[in-house]
């Protein structure tokens, strides 16, 4: 580890990294803007998501809720609408909390420090250092994914980064060399360093501002860093999902708050291998044994940890009145008959592959 070498560099180092940030950076939306608001939602929507997807989400968003008190104000259900096929809804979830919390708390304004951040629902340091730098010029550091693979390498970090010592050693070198000076403006390079040049499989040292500097590449190979710890095999769980439609109407469970897809609408998914193994549970779902249900198809839903295998099953009934409306059965608040033409807004991306799929099973059928 060459921490002391680099940390000894530093002012040579935020000199040249901000000179190629300037010319370099990427004209990205949330760029264009201080409003701490308006930065905190563009960071929370960043977290594991790539750039692309996040740009009309961001634009869209802010339209909708353009400061902390409408968020707040806000329905929890719409605020799921709009992050809509976004991922991650926890997001939105801690957001809209946190922006309540805001305008109880501070009157709508955020507050400027990383420490206060840090205590809002869902601000963990790497969001609390973004606002406090971006925002607020506070001499905060951050370290995301992007960062910690960029300093493991400058400094030769060889241990796993994820956690413990490594993680430590990658704080604590991000505060070492975060500048007084136009802070947000540091952190925003190394990020922008970690998303163009230092990728993870081909890092273009060659066109690197900060390359000569770099002790990994010095010693060759910076590829093979960061150190990762290794990977728990992600666990699969099997689930039947059903579709039942009336005619233009099809029944869709809403989640529970305080579980997966929290506030989410769906069509109901039962922990089962198969139909026969999902009976008694659909039961639950409101769906009676009568309903002569058909395999459909299979979908495989990868999530952090999970990988979800899904059965799709599809069934037709005459009129929506032949399944009775049933109130919530964990892991659903309530069920009801929702029209296919104009379904919730406020579904996961993984319910409207399962409606994708059963609506071309039932247009074949
Ligand atoms: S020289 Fe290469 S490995 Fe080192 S920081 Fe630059 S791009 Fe990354």
């Amino acid at each position: 580890m060459r921490v002391a070498g680099l940390v000894a560099h530093a002012d040579e180092f935020v000199r040249a990294l901000g000179a190629w940030y300037d010319a370099a950076a990427r004209p990205l939306p949330w760029r264009a803007t201080r409003d701490p608001y308006a930065v905190w939602v563009s960071e929370v929507m960043l977290q594991q998501t790539r750039v692309e997807t996040v740009v009309p989400y961001y634009g869209r968003f802010l339209a909708r809720f353009p400061t902390a008190a409408a968020l707040g104000a806000a329905p929890l259900e719409e605020v799921l609408a709009a992050w809509s096929g976004l991922g991650y809804y926890r997001r939105a979830r801690a957001l809209w909390l946190a922006a309540r919390e805001v305008c109880e708390r501070w009157r709508g304004r955020l507050p400027g420090s990383a420490a206060e951040l840090a205590t809002l629902s869902g601000v963990g340091p790497y969001t609390a250092g973004a606002v406090a730098s971006i925002a607020f010029d506070a001499q905060e550091p951050l370290v995301d994914g992007n960062v910690a693979r960029v300093l493991s390498r400058l400094a030769a970090i060889d241990e796993p980064t994820a956690a413990g010592a490594g993680r430590r050693a990658l704080w604590e070198l991000a505060r070492a060399l975060v500048p007084a000076r136009a802070p947000g403006r540091f952190n925003q390079a190394l990020m922008e360093l970690g998303a163009t040049l230092c990728t993870p499989a081909r890092p273009a040292c060659g066109r690197c501002p900060v390359a000569s500097l770099c002790a990994a590449r010095a010693l060759g190979s910076p590829e093979a860093l960061p150190v990762a710890a290794s990977r728990r095999a992600s666990e699969r769980v099997d689930l039947v999902a059903a579709v039942a439609f009336a005619g233009a109407e099809v029944w869709l469970g809403q989640r529970a708050l305080g579980g997966l897809y929290a506030g989410l609408w769906e069509p109901p998914m039962v922990a089962a291998r198969s139909l026969r193994g999902a009976r008694s549970a659909l039961r639950g779902c409101g769906l009676p044994a009568t309903l002569r249900f058909r395999a459909c198809g299979e979908l495989e839903h990868v999530l952090t940890h999970r990988r979800l295998a899904l059965r799709v099953v599809v069934a037709r009934t005459r009129c929506a009145g032949a399944v009775a409306a049933s109130p919530g059965a964990p892991p659903y608040a309530a069920f009801a008959w929702q029209s296919r033409a104009a379904l919730p807004r406020a579904m996961s991306t993984l319910a409207r592959r399962v409606l994708a799929l059963a609506e071309t099973a039932e247009g074949a059928a």
